[in-house]
């Protein structure tokens, strides 16, 4: 199934994985974003602990982000 996980703003950098499973979702996560991470956000000085729980908490299972979407 696809996740996706979504920076937050005002990034509106998203990253979008296909996985089995939540712990494979925020590995294949962690690596697809590895390199934004460095470019845009090299200030960013969290560890890779912090951001493996960060990822965990924000991704979003599923294709469609229709759901998930809030206009204010
Ligand atoms: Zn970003």
């Amino acid at each position: 199934m696809e996740y996706s996980c979504q920076c937050p703003p005002p990034c509106t950098y998203e990253i979008k994985v296909e996985a089995n499973n939540d712990d494979e979702a925020v590995e294949k996560i962690m690596q697809a974003g590895a390199t934004h991470i460095k470019e845009a956000h090299s200030d960013m000085k969290i560890s890779e602990e912090q951001m493996r729980s960060m990822v965990r908490s924000n991704m979003k299972k599923g294709g469609c982000a229709c759901m998930a979407k809030k206009n204010p």
